[in-house]
């Protein structure tokens, strides 16, 4: 059979939560403990301020439960971060606009063409119509692996070879205006020819979408894109945190997928991300399969990564 989804972020994680548990197993809470804590946080790309956070937030657990015990610090631990994670635990509504209009960007290899894979089949499941749309016109397997997902969930897609990513987008809004669909799903390069810059390309993107959304007949629709989702690879750790805040900083973002963390060492990264940019988590990459996409809780990942 195959394993939980929990058991595979657990394994993934394993790496994280074995140096973590170390730290638990002496006799006394003294600074030793505390400093080898901060030690194994910072490994796991937690991030200085958010490891500063966590540490501060635990002492006073600790302090005021009036435990001596070190293997109850790791459940005050669990507590900490769960508390510093929760404002990432946000669903994806969709429903309120025909189509709700999501554009995903992400750089390449994060994930990105997988993760539209599964969140198709995700919606497609919660009976929702989707529309998919190859605006990363200049990479054809992008466009060919993106074929794949759509038939392998009876979607339609909306696809150019070569064409101006703009312009597809611009077409798909339409188009999932005019055949009545829940959702346009809306896929973007992740890296350019040289010369063109990327976050520019975006940004036009996402200028097309907006303007698509005003035109005539389009009221109704909201302001699309209602959603601006960026790929990362959790296993990238800090190198993730940086991309989230370039890609903020330029399409301000409405939220996140982090993916591959069946396998990484640098789990703590979501804590950085916490601390730095909270935008909502809506799904986690737990695997290579179409079904390996997992809603996420700030409980069950805290548990997860320190147990
Ligand atoms: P893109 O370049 O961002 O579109 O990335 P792809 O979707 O092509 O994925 C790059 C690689 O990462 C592929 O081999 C995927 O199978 C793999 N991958 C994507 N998501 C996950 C995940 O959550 N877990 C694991 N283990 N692999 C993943």
């Amino acid at each position: 059979p195959r394993m939980g989804w929990m058991d595979r972020l657990r394994g993934g994680l394993r790496k994280t939560s074995a140096s973590i548990a170390t730290v638990f197993t002496g006799t006394r809470i003294d600074e030793a403990l505390y400093e080898e804590l901060e030690e194994a946080l910072l490994m796991a790309d937690t991030g200085v301020k958010a490891t500063e956070r966590l540490l501060t937030d635990l002492k006073r657990r600790v302090k005021d439960t009036r435990t001596t015990d070190p293997a109850a610090v790791k459940g005050l631990l669990v507590d900490a971060l769960t508390e510093l994670l929760r404002p990432l635990e946000k669903p994806l509504v969709i429903g309120e606009f025909t189509p709700t209009v999501i554009m995903v960007a992400g750089v390449n290899g994060a994930g990105k063409t997988t993760s539209i894979g599964k969140l198709t089949r995700h919606l497609a499941q919660a009976g929702a119509s989707v529309l998919l749309a190859a605006a990363d016109t200049f990479r054809a397997a992008a466009r060919e692996q993106l074929g794949v997902w759509a038939d392998r969930n009876t979607v339609e897609i909306i696809s150019q070879e070569g064409g101006d990513p703009a312009a597809v987008s611009y077409d798909a809004v339409t188009a999932g205006r005019a055949r009545r669909k829940d959702v346009v799903l809306i896929d973007t390069a992740g890296r350019l020819p040289t010369q063109l810059h990327l976050m520019e390309e975006l940004r036009k993107i996402k200028r097309t979408i907006v303007k698509a959304g005003n035109a005539p007949g389009a009221a109704g629709m909201g302001q699309p894109p209602h959603e601006v989702l960026l790929v990362i690879d959790g296993n990238t750790g800090q190198n993730a945190l940086a991309q989230v805040r370039a890609f903020d900083d330029a399409l301000q973002l409405t939220g996140l997928i982090v993916t591959k963390l069946d396998g990484t060492a640098k789990g703590g990264v979501l804590a950085a991300i916490a601390q730095e940019r909270p935008l909502p988590v809506y799904f986690i990459g737990v695997g290579e399969k179409l079904e390996d996409l997992e809603t996420f809780s700030a409980r069950e990942f805290a548990l997860a990564l320190l147990t």
